[in-house]
């Protein structure tokens, strides 16, 4: 359904989870002629640089740099640390669990993979049978995904480790931080994950083509004892390189590190604690919205329990496949684009917001009243009150 006339006309609003809104001080700082690769500012600006990507991660230990998306350092993480025929234990609360899995199972490591399901978080009891049983420890790694872009779920990293650790068990511990770095609290070194992984274009706020791969010393062992690991995933170069070029084994992303040492320096300059806050101050407010929504009947949020939602993406659904309805029209009448519902069975009813990254209150309005727009257009039944009750929790003083 359309109006008459389109007030789409303006500028847009991209509010998918990943890529997310770039700010205008990172597009500046990519927009310059192709430094010089082998002396100069480029060069000098790296160590600082993947210091700073270590502080928004909360770890004193390695990062590696590839030009590479999210799926890319899934590979180079998983082809460090797991041997083909080694086995790996994956946890699923989404889609991106079993694409971690399934590119597990390519480099041919044996998958264990516990599926929660679409909308449920982790249940330790099960994770907590399956490690018990493992005697021999066969299970090399956890593969963790923290918040889940698919269902919106955010787990509980921190009582993973515990689990491990009071199982006794061995295994590295792997965190898929590519929807929350930047955007939900996570912390490395005091958590005790062992590996991470993670990508520019969300919280991080860089066109996508970078991923970054952190590890720890732990990890770095498990890597020294490898029989083999492919030389262009060798995170070992990339961490510690002698000579600029090992950073990126070959040219390095120019344009893409300067628009990253922009975004580092608008993240650090707010403070990593401020950051988290907004993005939950934020997201309280859109759940407050959905939650008057949602007395209407029609509309659905994929997780019930608010200590489980990621605060970067909301997954939700509308009865009568009437999602895609209401994205085409924020997208053709209002200039605002939502996120597709992603690994779920009723294509047409999901749908997700992204709020992560460069993102402010009058954004987050914003996308609530298009939305309110398109479901008074579209006639669907809500709840009354959506937008007071994001104004409200915006307005909050605690
Ligand atoms: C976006 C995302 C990915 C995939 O990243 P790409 O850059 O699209 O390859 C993987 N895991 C999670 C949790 C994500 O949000």
């Amino acid at each position: 359904m359309t109006n008459s006339i389109s007030l789409a006309q303006g500028r847009e609003y991209l509010a998918i989870p990943g890529p997310s809104v770039m700010p205008d001080a990172v597009l500046q700082a990519m927009h310059r002629p192709s430094p010089n690769i082998y002396e100069g500012e480029l060069i000098e600006m790296m160590p600082a640089l993947t210091r700073d990507l270590c502080r928004v991660a909360r770890t004193d230990h390695n990062v590696a740099i590839y030009i590479a998306n999210g799926h890319g350092t899934w590979e180079a993480a998983l082809s460090n640390v797991i041997a083909p025929g080694e086995t790996v234990l994956a946890p699923a609360s989404g889609r991106f669990t079993h694409g971690w899995a399934e590119m597990a199972e390519g480099i041919g490591a044996k998958v264990d993979l516990i599926d929660f399901g679409l909308s449920s978080a982790w249940d330790f009891d099960q994770i907590a049978d399956t490690l018990r049983a493992d005697e021999t420890h066969r299970i090399k790694a956890v593969l963790a995904v923290h918040v889940d872009t698919s269902s919106s779920i955010r787990n509980d990293i921190p009582a993973l480790r515990a689990l491990l650790d009071d199982l006794g068990h061995p295994a590295l511990l792997m965190a898929d931080c590519i929807a929350s770095l930047g955007c939900d609290r996570f912390e490395m070194d005091p958590w005790g994950v062992d590996v991470m992984v993670t990508a520019c274009q969300k919280g991080l706020m860089t066109p996508a083509g970078t991923g970054f791969v952190f590890f720890n010393d732990k990890a770095q062992a498990k890597q020294a004892s490898m029989p083999r690991v492919s030389q262009y995933w060798d995170w070992q170069p990339r961490a510690n390189p002698e000579l600029f070029y090992q950073y990126f084994n070959g040219t390095a992303p120019t344009h893409h590190l300067y628009g990253l040492r922009a975004a580092l320096d608008m993240i650090h300059a707010e403070g990593m604690e401020q950051v988290w806050a907004r993005h939950e101050r934020l997201a309280t407010a859109i759940w407050a919205a959905c939650e008057t929504w949602a007395e209407g009947g029609a509309l659905q949020i994929n997780v019930a329990d608010r200590s489980l939602r990621s605060h970067a993406v909301t997954a939700l659904r509308l009865t009568d496949g009437r999602g895609t309805p209401l994205r085409e029209f924020t997208e053709s009448q209002l200039g605002l684009t939502l996120g597709i519902g992603l690994g779920m069975e009723d294509w047409d009813g999901c749908f997700r917001l992204g709020h992560m990254g460069y993102i402010n209150a009058q954004m987050v309005m914003a996308m609530l009243g298009g939305m309110e727009t398109a479901m008074a257009a579209l006639d669907i039944p809500r709840g009354n009150g959506a937008l007071e009750a994001a104004a409200a929790v915006l307005a909050s003083k605690d």
